[in-house]
């Protein structure tokens, strides 16, 4: 696949992180151009990524998942018209989501699976797609109704703005962004377990969503101070990775403690603690976070460096 810009090489100061460096060029230029989608639509060579109750269609090949991306033809009737992604080259790539149906697809086809459990096991040229599909899926289905008046909105610009038949208002797709940071004290960092994970020890970095009136920075302490009771200074950014579990985007920071003490705050987190360089190297009784996730580069990161 090609894509319409600079490689993700150039664009990025880290290497890309897995649901990053999506191959399509978006073409968001050509979105309201009705007549040009409506025959990428028609066209047999553009491709179809479907999506189900908030998962994937895969394929396993040797226990590899790849991504499935169906023709026109292949796809049972549709209850809304499909979104498109991009472009791949000449061809057309659109989402196109089948929740209303009980069972959309006959399986020879494939399985629909949850991007978290399989994203980090796929090339990450499909991992990225998918959950590209994924957010933008999401989002439709959140926004059926008009926050403003309650009335039906239907896609206008291939399925990126959601229009309200009843006021007017346009509503355009949903990124939530979440800090998500390595903090350390000396030759420590600071990481810990979360109630969300009950069945493994996972311990990892803290994160939050950021708030209404809060600079990237605010958000990072405040979260850590919340979380941890520790107070931080020196909030540097690390990188970004899209992040569609359901629709965010992880702003990775570093930042430096002024006190190691630690204080649970919330309800959020069930163990923290500081972990040297060393006890990160061969951890036991516990495990890092998953090799696709942003929490890991972070401390790999801080580890190698
Ligand atoms: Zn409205």
């Amino acid at each position: 696949m090609t894509g319409g810009g600079p490689s993700a090489a150039a664009l990025h100061a880290h290497a890309p992180h897995a649901l990053a460096a999506n191959p399509l060029d978006r073409v968001g230029t050509r979105r309201g151009d009705a007549e040009w989608v409506a025959a990428r639509m028609a066209d047999p060579a553009s491709r179809f990524v479907p999506f189900w109750r908030g998962r994937n269609l895969v394929r396993f090949d040797n226990n590899v998942p790849a991504a499935v991306l169906l023709e026109a033809s292949a796809l049972p009737p549709l209850h809304q018209p499909p979104a498109l992604l991009g472009l791949d080259g000449e061809r057309a790539v659109f989402a196109v989501d089948l929740t209303p149906l009980e069972s959309p697809l006959p399986q020879s086809v494939g399985e629909f699976e949850d991007l978290w459990r399989v994203g980090g096991m796929m090339r990450a040229e499909d991992a990225a797609l998918l959950g590209h599909a994924k957010a933008l899926m999401h989002w439709q289905a959140r926004h059926r109704f008009c926050g403003v008046c309650g009335a039906a909105c239907l896609p206008e610009q291939a399925g990126h703005v959601l229009r309200c038949t009843g006021c007017g208002t346009s509503h355009f797709p949903r990124t939530d962004p979440a800090v998500i940071m390595l903090v350390t004290h000396g030759d420590r960092a600071l990481l810990a377990r979360s109630k969300r994970f009950r069945d493994v020890r996972v311990f990892s970095t803290l994160a939050g969503f950021v708030e209404p009136g809060e600079s990237l920075e605010e958000a990072v302490a405040r979260e850590v101070l919340e979380e941890a009771g520790v107070p931080v200074a020196s909030v540097r950014y690390h990188s970004s990775q899209p992040w569609p579990f359901p629709a965010s985007v992880m702003l990775g920071f570093r930042a430096e403690a002024l006190d190691d003490a630690i204080t649970l705050g919330d309800d959020e987190l069930v163990e923290a603690g500081w972990f040297s360089r060393e006890t990160l190297r061969e951890p036991e009784g516990f495990s890092l976070p998953p090799p696709f996730s942003i929490a890991r580069r972070l401390i790999e990161d801080w580890m190698a460096a």
